[in-house]
């Protein structure tokens, strides 16, 4: 099977190449099509995002890919949100475990983010201070606002895609076995955004008796989290809760070296760590590659290569229980190539 490989920008290609040594010991058909995106992609191509990046995720249809700089001034917001609204990848899907071994306050956490990847604040629809459309606003709702001193973003929350995700979250809790989900908002005030996204959760509860539904405020979550994650299951949240909720659950975890995530869309899935492309560490042969070594294990059960997922997943607890080759924020000196060729070891020993 062919897959997009995207190295990315700051650590992304370090990163890549631990992972690239995982999956090669795991002997399996996987074959690379490695793609550029991001600030390299534009001294190349003057765009951070060429067409044929895109053309091959879209033939593809399943890409791993490595952290990218939000360029400054070149026309897009964000590569990563580009990638997402182009291919609709409306699932952002962040799994935070604790493995044994670490340090951590708490040793129990099993925890899927769901987000909503489309909309919501992200959506862009965002207007500068002193334009026709600031002041239009400012009149329309008599805001006791100065157009001249003002910026607006709207919160964009349809039916369509709240159904989407929310149906996402049920459909992956049934089929992972999970006992519950959660739905995270602040309808109390917001009542025609979160208020539409709480009122379409709990209508599809219904077509879902088999798991427990409960809804939960923003700010209570986040108490919540850091008081009593265990109780926590399935979470899906809009846009920008799912960003800022699911880099908490990850700090739960033991931070962003061990966070992977993925992208889905109905036939497209780009699998990609949470994190950024952390430029002051780039090129120093230091950072966590578990984030996307754990990406990639995310890759291989959505490919229906479970016993290969399962290796890595195994390797990766055998590493940290042995705490020997572990990177700087887990407590070691390992560089990312050791990290990566260790797991590897362990796998070809399995
Ligand atoms: P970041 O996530 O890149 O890094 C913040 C800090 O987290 C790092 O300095 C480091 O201390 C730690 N960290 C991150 N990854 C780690 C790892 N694998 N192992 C150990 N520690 C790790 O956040 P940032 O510095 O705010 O963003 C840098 C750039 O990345 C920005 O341009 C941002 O827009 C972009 N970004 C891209 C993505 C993506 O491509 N999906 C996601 C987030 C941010």
């Amino acid at each position: 099977m062919k897959i997009t490989l995207i190295p990315g920008d700051g650590i992304g290609p370090e990163i890549t190449q631990a992972t690239k040594i995982v999956l090669k010991a795991l002997n399996i058909p996987l074959e690379f099509e490695e793609m550029p995106a991001g600030e390299s992609a534009i001294k190349e191509f003057g765009t951070p995002i060429p067409e044929k990046t895109v053309e091959s995720i879209k033939k593809n249809r399943i890409a791993l890919k490595g952290p990218i700089t939000t360029p400054v001034g070149h026309g897009f917001r964000s590569v990563n949100v580009h990638i997402r609204k182009t291919l609709n990848l409306y699932a952002c899907l962040r799994p935070c475990k604790s493995f044994k071994g670490l340090n951590l306050p708490f040793p129990d956490i099993d925890i899927v983010v769901v987000r909503e990847n489309t909309e919501d604040l992200y959506a862009g629809v965002e207007f500068q201070k002193g334009t026709s459309q600031v002041k239009k606003i400012i009149e329309d709702f008599s805001l006791n606002y100065s157009p001249e001193e003002t910026g607006i973003s709207l919160k964009i929350i349809s039916e369509k895609a709240s159904h989407k995700i929310i149906k996402f979250a049920f459909e992956y809790a049934r089929k992972n076995k999970r006992k519950k989900v959660t739905c995270v908002h602040k309808a109390n005030i917001m009542k025609f955004t979160d208020g539409l996204f709480l009122d379409i959760f709990r209508k599809e509860s219904k077509n879902y008796p088999d798991i427990e539904t409960e809804d939960r405020i923003v700010d209570n979550l986040s108490m919540q989290l850091v008081k009593k994650p265990e109780q926590f299951d399935v979470l899906v949240l809009p846009n920008l809760y799912g960003d800022i909720i699911s880099d908490l659950c990850a700090g739960l975890v033991g931070g962003l070296g061990l966070a992977p995530g993925a992208n889905i869309g109905d036939d497209i899935a780009v699998f990609e760590p949470t994190h950024g492309s952390a430029p002051k560490h780039a090129g120093k042969n230091r950072i966590n590659p578990l984030s996307m070594i754990l990406s990639a294990k995310m890759l291989l059960e959505y490919i229906g290569e479970n016993k290969s997922a399962r290796k890595i997943e195994d390797a990766v607890q055998k590493l940290i229980l042995e705490g020997k080759t572990l990177t700087y924020d887990l407590g070691g000196s390992a560089s990312t190539t050791e990290v990566g060729e260790k797991i590897a070891s362990f796998i070809r020993s399995s």
